[in-house]
């Protein structure tokens, strides 16, 4: 599992298969369906004999995955990615500072590497898995404009835009066999809290649509998710008594009605004389990631909070500054910026 020892000093440099020892693996996927959503959303579903060696052996959460796209050349595959599929030969030595070999090839030939969110992922044999290899589901949020008929935006979008069943996806993520519930690409932690806060916007409903499925009953709380259009609202189910808001923004600010959605479910205490008022120190969200995620275990409180950087920075301003929120209580989560792309 994840707390696995380090190879001893004379195995460093005996190749094996990656799955043995590599906590992140590549895996080669297939897309098996594309489905519309909505006007913002559209899933893909990608499988694969590589996704035997996928998962954290419990329910994903938000667990986050990297996508690695083709870039106009179509070129994707090299020797920093492919030592990571589960079958390859590779040694512990060899897979250090694969990321910063990854970095150093031309973009043009490298392609490109972006986050997203294990919306579901069903083994073989699941109920709702029809094939006979795993597959996982990947909403992605249609943004930018279309031209001549084509939607332009980052590499990713275009890449779910247009992927047909058959295309290529290469994708990292955790290794099955040494990745536990406690991996690290999972981020929504409430401990024992019993009422919880999920707020985001569209980058976030994949996580927060999943994290509503695997809550327990006597969790209480709310879950607000900001959407570009009223035809962006989708079907999600919870057993837990989680209220679910969603918030079609119509062309308001970006962030506007989760700022004040969050406001009216947690509100300033008192007159605002009694909040802690700790002034979080500032991040430039235009240079760096914001990205805090709490550690508090038995707090009665917790929420979680992503999606565009800027409104998530203000929304910690409020919950930490004037609603006096111990910040270890909420995971704060820039998922992306505005006019920038993600690397
Ligand atoms: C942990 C994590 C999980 C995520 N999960 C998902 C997910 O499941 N589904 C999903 O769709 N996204 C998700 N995202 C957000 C996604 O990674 C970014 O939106 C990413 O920038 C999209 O890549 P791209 O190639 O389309 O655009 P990029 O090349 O990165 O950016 C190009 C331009 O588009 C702008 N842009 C990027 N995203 C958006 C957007 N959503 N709306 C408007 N403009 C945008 C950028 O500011 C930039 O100007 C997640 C991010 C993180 C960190």
């Amino acid at each position: 599992m994840s707390d696995t020892q380090a190879p001893a000093p004379q195995d460093q440099a005996i190749a094996r298969p990656a799955r043995e020892h590599v906590p992140t693996l590549a895996f080669q996927t297939t897309v098996l369906r594309s489905q519309k959503l909505s006007e913002s959303f559209r899933r893909l579903t990608v499988g694969g004999t590589d996704l035997n060696d996928f998962g954290t052996n419990s329910h994903p959460l938000d667990m986050r995955i990297k996508l690695l796209l083709p870039s106009a050349s179509g070129f994707v595959a090299n020797d920093a990615i492919s030592s990571l599929r589960p079958d390859a030969l590779t040694s512990p030595a060899d897979q250090q500072g694969w990321y910063q070999r990854w970095l150093a090839i031309d973009p043009s030939e490298r392609g490109y590497m972006r986050t997203y969110t294990v919306r579901a992922f069903r083994e073989a044999g699941h109920p709702a898995n029809q094939g006979t290899e795993p597959e996982l589901d990947i909403d992605f949020v249609l943004h930018g404009e279309v031209v001549d008929g084509l939607l332009r935006g980052g590499p990713a979008t275009e890449y779910g835009d247009r992927a047909q069943a058959g295309d290529q996806l290469l994708l990292l993520g955790p290794n099955k066999a040494l990745c536990d519930a406690s991996y690290g690409g999972i981020e929504f932690r409430p401990g024992e809290a019993t009422r919880i806060v999920l707020a985001g916007d569209e980058t976030a409903v994949p996580a927060i649509c999943s994290i509503l499925e695997s809550l327990p009953e006597h969790l209480s709380g709310h879950a607000l998710i900001e959407v570009p259009e009223a035809s962006d609202i989708l079907e999600v189910s919870t057993n837990s008594e989680v209220s679910v808001q969603w918030l079609p923004r119509c062309g308001a600010e970006h962030g506007s009605l989760l700022r004040e959605a969050v406001s009216l479910v947690v509100p300033i205490p008192g007159n605002g004389q009694d909040a802690a008022a700790e002034e979080p120190e500032d991040i430039n969200v235009d240079e760096n990631i914001l990205w805090e995620t709490g550690q508090a275990q038995s707090a009665p409180f917790y929420a979680w909070i992503a999606g565009e950087a800027g409104f998530v920075k203000e929304l910690r301003r409020y919950l930490v500054r004037d609603a006096g929120i111990d910040r270890k209580q909420v995971a704060f989560m820039g998922y992306w910026r505005h006019g920038k792309q993600e690397n």
